[in-house]
């Protein structure tokens, strides 16, 4: 990874700061990005890894912003190998009690916000025969009660991440998802009565994963280790889809 220049959006903290910590630790030059609100954690984690990362505040679903973020990017780095798409959210409710903005809303921000990064990042990451990393959830491949919007848009990106391998491929560029099962973050910490519980029963190594354990994946599927590997998911789900 040494010198590779890599974009993680959504990487002020959890899983997306942990991948951004480890490609620094590998010698890459890191774009961290965040939206606004996030803006004191992504500078602390800039100050964590030093010189070699930048940070740059946009929507991912804002595809005006993730344009000037990807030309800052340009600028700055001179190039970019790796897109980490990262960024997510959930907002849980059955379907029956739904309102169109929490379905438009996770819709936005986990679905359109891959197409608008990934597209506007293409023509640098083709330019350097790079790779692109989409963070979807075995949620999108098994579906969970109370995550139609969240099921629909992990399920979106497992077939995104497979119709642009196909577009990309003879172009040099490796797209790959990684599927991760449930993992110790903000995001689950707050899990309604004995779900967790219940969970790490169903999981076969009766555990929530650790951040880490995703960013080891994503740094395989974007070294020249996965070279072959294209349009695959990658389970990191300790065997809940076993
Ligand atoms: P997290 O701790 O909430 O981190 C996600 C980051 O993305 C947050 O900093 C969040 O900011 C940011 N973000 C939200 N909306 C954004 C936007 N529009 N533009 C840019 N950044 C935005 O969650 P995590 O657990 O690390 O999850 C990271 C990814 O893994 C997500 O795609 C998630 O769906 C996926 N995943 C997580 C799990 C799990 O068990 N944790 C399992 C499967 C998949 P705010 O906090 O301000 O919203």
């Amino acid at each position: 990874m040494k010198n590779k220049i890599v974009l993680i959006t959504g990487s002020s903290q959890g899983i997306g700061k942990t991948i951004a910590l480890k490609f620094a630790s590998l010698g890459a030059k890191v774009a961290l990005n965040d939206i606004a609100a996030q803006e004191e954690s992504l500078k602390k984690t800039q100050q964590e890894i030093g010189k070699d990362a930048k940070y740059f505040l946009a929507d991912v679903s804002n595809h005006e912003e993730v344009e000037k973020m990807m030309a800052e990017i340009a600028k700055e780095f001179g190039g970019l190998d790796v897109l980490v798409n990262n960024a997510g959210i959930c907002q849980d409710r059955t379907l029956a009690k739904m309102t169109q903005e929490e379905w438009q809303r996770v819709i936005n921000i986990n679905l359109t916000g891959v197409f608008n990064c990934a597209k506007a990042a293409l023509p640098l990451v083709v330019s350097s025969q790079g790779s692109i990393v989409n963070i979807s959830s075995i949620v999108g491949q098994r579906g969970n009660f109370g995550q139609t919007n969240y099921a629909a848009a992990k399920a979106g990106i497992i077939g995104f991440t497979k119709s642009l391998s196909k577009e990309v491929g003879k172009l040099g560029v490796n797209v790959n998802a990684i599927a991760p099962g449930f993992i110790a973050t903000k995001m689950t910490e707050n899990l309604p009565g004995q779900m967790a519980g219940i969970i790490k029963q169903l999981t076969s190594l009766g555990r929530f994963g650790q951040p880490e354990e995703v960013a080891e994946a994503v740094i395989f599927l974007a070294s020249d280790k996965a070279s072959f590997i294209t349009g695959s998911v990658l389970n990191v789900d300790g065997g809940l889809s076993a």
